[in-house]
């Protein structure tokens, strides 16, 4: 079976950054075998400057009729002042909804070789990699009733945090099995002790994990979780929380790492169709200029192979390709420190290709 993945550039150093995961994929079918397929498609800004729409209709149909969508990145200054329903990053948030990606897949990975760029002791963070599992579509941020409105003569915001049984039971399911693909440990974090939705996320759980004897699940209330990020974060494998709790800890986790060029994402549906991206933005302070670090990009790639095409061997082979190059000295300016070697994008994404070639 072929994969077919749709490929959207997106905006500023997006397409930079496609490209070279594009050489990526091109090494993966011509020298491995695999059988991979792909279409480019518009979206964000430079979409909506030729359709009117930063989530055209023809994008949308192919990145449904796909395996996989892997995404560079949308927005900037250009867009900045359109009405929201056709700002680049609105496009972006219709797409994640259209597929239902509920499950989003935040790794914290530091390799040794920048364990210095961490604002953190190395010894604490060197070799760091753990997973965040966070709940995408439901919870806090889309609960209903919400608004602010005139009470008593005075005015009250409000909004709901409310999660289904099987909101619940979805995402953990989701976490438990990317926890059996790593080191079977998972921990679920939420506020059992004062609200009762998580209250009900900490039973679910529970009860879903009488479907994984093999992984062990453990506990945790959000501000304890936050204190031993930081801590020490390599106590951590897996960890499942909801939306808003998840978006928190994930940021502080890829700070963690203090690399917003390494780390990619991936946000999956039921069927582990999944959406995969760098975290970082367009960076448009940088962007035509062949500075921006591809290894965000790369690595997404790696995750579409184990997470949506069920390659492993050739995720572990994307990833140890990226590890030789940190290993051999090479640094886009982003993670530079001497006495390694700058190079630029296209630079990096060739030393790539070129490690992994020599693994096939
Ligand atoms: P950003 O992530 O684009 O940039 C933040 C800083 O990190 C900048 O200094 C940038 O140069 C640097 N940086 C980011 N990626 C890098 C890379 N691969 N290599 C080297 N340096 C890198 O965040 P921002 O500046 O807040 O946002 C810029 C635009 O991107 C905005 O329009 C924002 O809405 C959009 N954005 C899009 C996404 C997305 O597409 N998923 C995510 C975040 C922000």
């Amino acid at each position: 079976m072929t994969h077919k993945v749709t490929l959207l550039p997106g905006d500023g150093i997006g397409p930079e950054v496609m490209q070279e995961a594009t050489k990526v994929l091109e090494c993966l079918r011509d020298e491995f075998g695999c059988a991979v397929e792909w279409e480019d498609a518009a979206v964000g800004g430079g979409a909506y400057d030729i359709f009117d729409d930063p989530l055209p209709a023809a994008t949308l149909e192919l990145a449904k009729s796909s395996d996989a969508v892997l995404l560079g990145a949308v927005g900037g200054p250009d867009w900045d002042d359109l009405p929201r329903a056709k700002r680049p990053e609105s496009g972006l948030l219709r797409l994640r909804s259209e597929l239902d990606l509920f499950a989003n897949l935040r790794p914290a990975i530091l390799f040794p070789e920048l364990a210095d760029a961490s604002a953190l002791k190395s010894e604490l963070v060197a070799g760091l990699d753990l997973m965040i599992v966070r709940e995408l579509t439901g919870g806090i941020y889309f609960g209903q009733p919400r608004g602010v409105e005139q009470r008593d003569n005075e005015r009250v915001g409000f909004n709901t945090l409310i999660y289904r049984e099987s909101e619940i039971e979805r995402i953990g399911r989701a976490a438990f099995e990317v926890a059996r693909r790593r080191s079977k440990r998972l921990c679920s974090v939420d506020k059992a002790n004062v609200l009762e939705s998580t209250q009900l996320w900490r039973d679910v759980m529970l009860e879903v994990a009488r479907d994984y004897p093999d992984v062990e699940l453990t506990h945790l209330y959000v501000d304890n979780a936050a204190m031993q990020l930081i801590r020490e974060p390599k106590q951590f494998d897996v960890i499942v929380t909801t939306n808003m709790f998840g978006d928190i800890l994930s940021d502080a986790a890829a700070m963690l790492t203090g690399s917003i060029g390494m780390l990619p994402s991936a946000s999956l549906d039921a069927n582990n169709k999944g959406m995969y991206e760098p975290i970082h933005g367009s960076a448009p302070d940088i962007a035509g200029r062949n500075m921006a670090n591809p290894l965000a990009m790369i690595q997404s790639v790696a995750m579409m192979l184990r997470y949506s095409m069920a390659q492993a061997r050739l995720s572990d082979a994307v990833e140890a390709a990226v590890a030789k190059v940190l290993q051999n000295g090479l640094r886009t300016a982003d993670i530079h420190t001497e006495p390694h070697t700058r190079v630029g994008t296209a630079e990096m994404g060739d030393a790539v290709v070129a490690a992994l070639r020599s693994a096939a």
